[in-house]
This record gives C-alpha cells, structure tokens and sequence, in this order.
C-alpha cells in the first residue's frame, strides 16, 4: 500500500500528533496495558524481571516498500525483534514504539502498521507500553522497536569451543522473494536450547551465514562447513535452477532468515539431533564444526577442501 496520500483530508496531518496517538494506542487494541503499565504518563512502569533488551528498526524503501501490505510492515518491525530475544533463549515482554512519520501520511497506512504490529505482539505475548511520534521528511518513513524480554539462561555468541557441531533451524536464502515478510520468530526454538547444556552458543540470522557465522565463532574460531548439508530455502532452489554455485551464494549471502544458528558439543550432538526431533517432528540442519581459526585466517571454510570461502553476508553501511 502507499503510504502517502496527496488528500490532506486522509493523512496524518488532518488530526495532529495528540489526536493520532490516541488513534494508534486504539489500534494497537489489548496489547497496550493502562497506565501506569502502558501508555499514558512519562515511561511505562514495567516489572523488573526483564534481563534481555533489544532494538530494531524498519524502514520505507529498506525493508518494506509500497508493495508490501502495512500490516505485513508492522508485523515485520515486531517479528524482527522478537527474533532477537528468541535467539538469546528468551520470551518477549515489553516495547516501546517510536515512528517516524511525513505529515502526508495516509491515516489508513498507520492504522494498518498498528494492527500488523498488535496481531503479532498478542501472537508472541508482547506487550507495548509506549512510545513516540515525530515528524519526518517525506518520503523517508520509519520505526524503531525496542523490546525487553526475560530469559532464565541467556544464549549468547562467541561462547562456542572448537570440536563444536554447528547447526540451523531451517532452510536459508531467498528472502526476499517471501519469508522476510512472513517469517516465524524461532521463540520455543530457542527456548528449548536455552534449557540444554550441550548447547555452547546461539544467535539468530538476520545478515546471511557468511557475515553472522564469524559472529557466532568470535575471534578465535572459524567454521568449516559441509557445503551440501546447507539447507537452500524454497526460494533459493527456485532462484538458482539448478546452480550450485547460486545455491551456495543465497545461502550464504542473503539476510533476514530469522533462523536460528547454534552450536552444541560433539559429544552430545547426536544425541541433541534426537531430542530436536522428538521436539519438532523433524531434525535441525547439522551444516558443519567450529574449529580453530588460524590466526587471522578466514573464518568461513568449506570442511571438504579446507579452503576459505569467499562468501559475505549483507553488511549495513559497506559500500565496496
Ligand atoms: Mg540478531
């Protein structure tokens, strides 16, 4: 839907920041708590359980475009950050909401942002306790999410050891043709690895394997991969038609998977493979091992040549 409206009458200008909050606190319908939890006075007063916080943001002409359902954009802006507390093994609790908006804003963009954003924050238990409203320069529209969560036995990066077996919870690449829209936050994923101690490390993909694997490694440790156990999404296998090398490349090249990539210790790995699948009716992606890094060496290896791959994921703000 576009955004914009050249009708004055129907956009956010017509009824004024004050009138367009109330607006959005009624879209936003039950997942807004009253004050003093919710919107209201000066901050939200939450309870102090919250041990996980995250940010993220969505941007017209970045991650959604007039193509793209507002409903869809808010679900997204949400789904995003739930991503992140589900990878740390956490529950979302609750967001704040800042948006940025042209004065040409369509009243009916907004109200269909709000309900995309409601539907998933029910859908996930999220509860959104405030925000902000500002005024930008057409045509750039945003939003920023933050979002608090609560994790008993925070999964973190970096934490993995060499001899590790590394894994995915799903199929990679191509997002853009579908999933980025209408990916599932992996929450009870990472909930149950959370809970297992054979697991070393986890985060979630929203960058491509190639860009957030050494983020999981840390400095010391690379990860040697089994080329043809990377699962290629449907998408990837329909955008490729039959090119390993353009399989290989989506896989390891294109962002916003939202699936989960972890490591668990060898020793337990088989017997981890069993209780996934016992879990969620059908195995995790065993992709490859962490091993040591040589130096200053690369940190993406394909496990049957023992030589670098070449691949990047998307990384914000690089130009070259
Ligand atoms: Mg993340």
């Amino acid at each position: 839907m576009n955004p914009f409206t050249d009708n004055t009458a129907e956009s956010v200008a017509s009824i004024g920041e004050t009138a367009l909050i109330e607006r959005v606190r009624e879209w936003l319908g039950p997942c807004v708590p009253p004050s003093p939890e919710g919107m209201g006075d000066d901050c939200a007063v939450t309870e102090p359980k919250a041990n996980l916080i995250t940010c993220d943001s969505l941007i017209y002409g970045k991650h959604f475009d007039k193509d793209c359902l507002p409903e869809l954009a808010g679900e997204k802006l949400l789904k995003r950050n739930v991503s992140d507390i589900a990878a740390m093994g956490g529950l979302p609790a609750n967001a704040v909401v800042a948006m940025f908006l042209p004065a040409t804003t369509s009243l009916a963009w907004v109200e269909g942002f709000c309900k995309g954003l409601s539907r998933a924050a029910e859908r996930f238990s999220a509860r959104i306790v405030g925000g902000d409203i500002a005024e930008s320069e057409a045509p750039f529209i945003a939003a920023t999410l933050t979002l608090t969560g609560r994790a008993r036995k925070p999964l973190l990066r970096g934490t993995a050891k060499a001899g590790d077996v590394l894994f995915v919870s799903g199929p990679l690449g191509c997002s853009i043709d579908g999933h980025h829209l209408t990916f599932e936050p992996r929450v009870e994923q990472g909930m149950f690895l959370s809970f297992l101690p054979e697991v070393s490390s986890c985060m979630d993909l929203s960058d491509g394997l190639g860009k957030d694997l050494p983020s999981l490694c840390g400095a010391k440790l690379a990860a040697s991969l089994n080329i043809d156990e990377l699962p290629p999404s449907a998408e990837t296998l329909a955008n490729a038609d039959g090119d390993p090398e353009a399989i290989l490349r989506h896989i390891l090249c294109d962002g916003e998977d939202y699936e989960l990539a972890f490591t668990v210790s060898a020793e337990a790995a088989d017997s981890f493979e069993e209780s996934w699948n016992d879990r969620f009716g059908a195995p995790p992606f065993r992709i490859g091992t962490i091993v040591a890094r040589d130096g200053d060496g690369p940190q993406l290896l394909d496990a049957a040549t023992g030589k670098a791959l070449e691949y990047k994921g998307y990384e914000h703000l690089r130009q070259a």
